[in-house]
């Protein structure tokens, strides 16, 4: 009875892939079923002309998928007039930036002290250029101030000193925030407020090595927390395009995750890790970004492309090798498509030509 169950197990399971497989658009290239599908999984081909993919962070609802939409909507006509791809990139996450929605720009989360906003962008173009932003505040459009550092002969700007830049550069000197980011900090603390951990950080006492400016908030000190606190979903934006001259670019930007020290920096502006682009296409990662710096994943996703992997596979080959208990979520687009897949929902959006 129990075999017999098994093999129906089995030939059902295979049937649910197939046909799920089907519906994806994907084919299996190497004959392996995948060993468990990611949460969000979706890709299609786009072989020809401009092709604009956003995300609005792993763990975004799906009903948000409309405001990626437009995003990914503004950066496909930024292409259409013949932007660069760069250009078209910077446009469709500024986008999420101007969205109080997102955990970016004006939405960007407020950090555990009620006042500290700090935030990481980058940006990288095929032929290898990459620039970014690390712990900067008081502006409301940190990856246009990455975009900007490529002007200069540095890689990477940070703190105070990034900040200092973007305003002698003319962005303008405003703390980005609004009543979604004061109403998303007021939640965390209060479930924080219950435990001396943080739940996603088992280890992480935070009030043990609180290093902000402030005393921290006082509370109960119970050794667990009242409800799992989903510390790790973080609403990050990005965007990845291709365009019409088959060039990609891709650009990034966080408030980084709700857990952190005074002087955190993600994955989002480590070479390799939260971006990455290059002649065979280009990555954005969103996502638990130390776990993400270890993996150098958005580098580790470009070479299954170079390797000839398909956009939807490569991501998902990404989410395979990362572990379950993290979030992780991936969009890319290669010279014959696109692919979005993370381990838990995700909002994104997608706009390319249309196909013959
Ligand atoms: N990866 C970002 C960080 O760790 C957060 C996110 O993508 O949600 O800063």
């Amino acid at each position: 009875m129990t075999g017999h169950w098994n093999g129906l197990g089995s030939l059902a399971l295979v049937l649910i892939t197939a046909i799920w497989l089907a519906g994806c658009g994907q084919s299996l290239e190497d004959g392996e079923l995948p060993r468990t599908p990611p949460a969000t999984w979706a890709g299609g081909s786009a072989p020809g002309g401009p092709v604009a993919v956003t995300h609005g962070g792993v763990g975004s609802p799906p009903e948000w998928s409309t405001d990626c939409q437009l995003a990914a909507e503004w950066a496909f006509a930024a292409l259409a007039q013949a932007s660069p791809a760069l250009e078209a990139a910077v446009v469709g996450t500024m986008v999420m930036e101007n969205n109080p929605r997102f955990n970016a720009g004006t939405g960007a989360n407020i950090r555990l002290d009620g006042q500290t906003i700090q935030m990481d962008a980058a940006v990288m173009t095929s032929d290898g250029e990459f620039a970014a932003v690390a712990i900067i505040e008081r502006v409301p459009n940190p990856v246009a101030v990455a975009r900007a550092v490529l002007t200069t002969p540095h890689r990477l700007l940070a703190g105070e000193g990034a900040t200092r830049f973007a305003h002698r550069a003319g962005f303008a000197d405003v703390v980005p925030t609004c009543p979604e980011a004061v109403a998303k900090y007021q939640r965390r603390i209060q479930l924080l407020m219950d435990s001396n951990t943080g739940g996603a950080y088992d280890s992480f006492e935070w009030r043990r090595f609180w290093n902000y400016p402030s005393e921290p908030p006082e509370g109960n000190s119970t050794s667990q927390p009242a409800t799992d606190p989903p510390l790790e979903i973080s609403d990050t934006v990005g965007t990845v395009v291709r365009d019409a001259g088959g060039n990609f670019a891709v650009t990034l930007s966080t408030g980084g995750t709700a857990l952190t020290l005074y002087g955190r920096v993600g994955d989002v502006p480590i070479y390799g890790c939260g971006c990455f682009a290059g002649p065979d296409g280009a990555v954005a990662c969103t996502g638990l970004g130390e776990e993400i710096i270890r993996q150098a994943m958005a580098r580790t996703v470009y070479q299954f492309l170079a390797a000839g992997a398909s956009a939807a596979e490569a991501v998902r080959r990404g989410c395979d090798l990362f572990p379950p208990e993290h979030t992780l979520g991936l969009i890319c687009v290669d010279r014959e498509g696109w692919g979005v897949a993370a381990n838990r929902e995700m909002a994104y959006g997608m706009a390319a030509s249309e196909t013959p």
